[in-house]
C-alpha cells in the first residue's frame, strides 16, 4: 500500500531481495563462464584427454552402407541377450534383415538354467542352436566327471549340439554356470573324459583363452590398445594366473591331445597381435577352428595382413559377433569383412583410438567364413 502512494521509496525487504537477486545472477554468470572455459580448455592440446578423442574422418572417399550380408550367415558366437519373448521375436526380425540364417547361442549353462534357455528359443528351432557348458559340480572330489558326463548327455538330448563358451583368463575355467571350475585349465587331464565324450557326441567345443596381448602390457603411453587395456587389464600379480603364452599353450595341448574333438578358439584365440601363433596351430591341428567374434576392431587396423591370413586359412575361420543383436552391429561387421572402405571410425562399437579399414575379402572366402565352415563343423 505504501508503495502505491510513494513509488520512489522502496521497502527494506525489497532492497534485500534485489541484492540477493543480483548476487545470484552474478554467481550464475561466473559459473557459466567457468564451465565455458573448462570446455574450451578441454579441447586444448594440453588438456584434451585420450578418452575424449573422437576424430571424424576428413577424407572424401567411398563409404559403403552394407545393410545385409552378401551371403547367408551362421553366427557362431552369440549369447542369450534378449530378456523377453518379444525380444527374441525382434532378434529374429533383425536376423532376417541382416541376412543371419542361424545363430549359435553359447549359453555357458547346465541344469535348469540350460533348459530355460532352450525353452526360450524353442519357437525358432531352425534359427537358433543352444550350446551348454560343463558341469563342474564337486570337481575337487575324485570321480566328479561321471556326473559331468551324465549332465553333458542330458543337455545333448535336450538339444545342445556343442559346448561353450568355455573360458579361461588365467585362473581356470570360470565361464560355465552355475558351477565354475576355478583352477582347471582346458589341458588338465581331469577334463579329458569330458572332451572325449564331446567327440563321441559330435559336440564341438568353443573356448575362450586369455585376452588380447595389450591387456597384459603396462597401461601407459606406449600401449597400442590403451583404452581397452584400461578396462580389460589382466592382473598377472594374482597368484596362479597364467600369462598369454601359457594360456594359448593350454589350448594347444588340449587340441593336440584330443584329435577327435573339434575345438573353436573364440576371438581368433586372442592372438590378433600375432596371428602367426594361430596360423601355426592351424597348420599342426586339423581339429582346430577359430571364430572372429568381437575382434573386428583388432583386425581392421591391419587389413592386408588379415586378408592374406584369412585367404590362407579360409577353411578354418567362422563368423561370430558376441556384441548384442542390434542391426547396426551386424552392419559394422559386414562393412569390415566385405568393403574396401578406408580410415573410418565406429565409435560406440569399439573403444580403440585407431581408424578401421575394410578387409575386402573375396567372395569365396566370405562364403567360407559366413557359412561353409559352419556347415562343415555342424555336419553330424
Ligand atoms: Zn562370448
Amino acid at each position: 500500500m505504501i508503495e502505491m502512494f510513494a513509488p520512489g521509496i522502496l521497502s527494506k525487504n525489497k532492497i534485500n531481495a534485489m541484492i540477493i537477486f543480483k548476487f545470484i545472477r552474478c554467481l550464475f554468470f561466473v559459473a557459466a563462464s567457468l564451465c565455458l572455459s573448462l570446455v574450451v580448455s578441454a579441447q586444448d592440446p594440453e588438456n584434451l584427454k585420450l578418452k575424449d578423442f573422437r576424430p571424424v574422418s576428413i577424407y572424401k572417399i567411398p563409404q559403403s552402407n552394407l545393410v545385409k550380408a552378401k551371403y547367408p550367415v551362421t553366427d557362431f558366437h552369440s549369447h542369450d541377450y534378449p530378456e523377453t519373448d518379444n525380444g527374441v521375436d525382434e532378434w529374429v526380425k533383425t536376423m532376417d534383415e541382416a541376412g543371419i540364417a542361424k545363430t549359435i547361442i553359447l549359453s555357458y549353462k547346465t541344469g535348469a538354467g540350460f533348459d530355460s534357455v532352450v525353452d526360450k528359443y524353442a519357437r525358432y528351432k531352425d534359427r537358433f542352436e543352444i550350446w551348454c557348458g560343463f558341469d563342474y559340480t564337486g570337481y575337487k572330489t575324485p570321480g566328479w566327471q561321471a556326473n559331468a558326463i551324465k549332465e553333458l548327455e542330458r543337455c545333448h538330448k535336450k538339444g545342445a549340439r556343442g559346448v561353450g563358451e568355455l573360458g579361461d583368463k588365467g585362473l581356470g575355467e570360470f565361464y560355465s554356470s552355475p558351477t565354475p571350475g576355478w583352477g582347471l585349465h582346458i589341458d588338465d587331464p581331469q577334463l579329458k573324459p569330458l572332451l572325449e565324450k564331446c567327440a563321441d557326441l559330435k559336440m564341438p567345443v568353443n573356448i575362450h583363452v586369455a585376452e588380447d596381448e595389450w591387456m597384459y602390457l603396462p597401461a601407459d603411453s606406449t600401449n597400442d590398445g590403451l583404452m581397452n587395456a584400461f578396462t580389460w587389464k589382466i592382473d598377472l600379480e594374482k597368484k596362479g594366473t597364467l600369462n598369454h603364452d601359457q594360456l594359448v599353450l593350454t589350448l594347444e595341448n588340449a587340441v593336440k591331445n584330443n584329435p577327435r574333438t573339434t575345438f573353436i578358439a573364440s576371438h581368433l584365440a586372442n592372438c590378433c597381435a600375432d596371428l602367426q601363433k594361430l596360423g601355426r596351430m592351424f597348420d599342426a591341428y586339423p581339429n582346430l577352428y577359430a571364430d572372429i567374434a568381437a575382434r573386428y576392431g583388432e583386425i581392421a587396423p591391419i587389413p592386408r595382413f588379415v586378408n592374406a591370413f584369412m585367404q590362407k586359412y579360409a577353411g578354418r575361420i567362422v563368423y561370430g559377433t558376441d556384441m548384442g543383436f542390434a542391426k547396426e552391429m551386424y552392419q559394422v561387421t559386414f562393412r569390415i569383412l566385405e568393403s574396401a572402405d578406408e580410415h573410418f571410425y565406429e565409435p560406440g562399437h569399439f573403444d580403440y583410438h585407431w581408424p578401421l579399414y575394410g578387409l575386402a575379402l573375396p567372395d569365396e572366402i566370405l562364403k567360407n567364413i559366413y557359412s561353409n565352415n559352419a556347415k562343415k563343423i555342424l555336419r553330424r
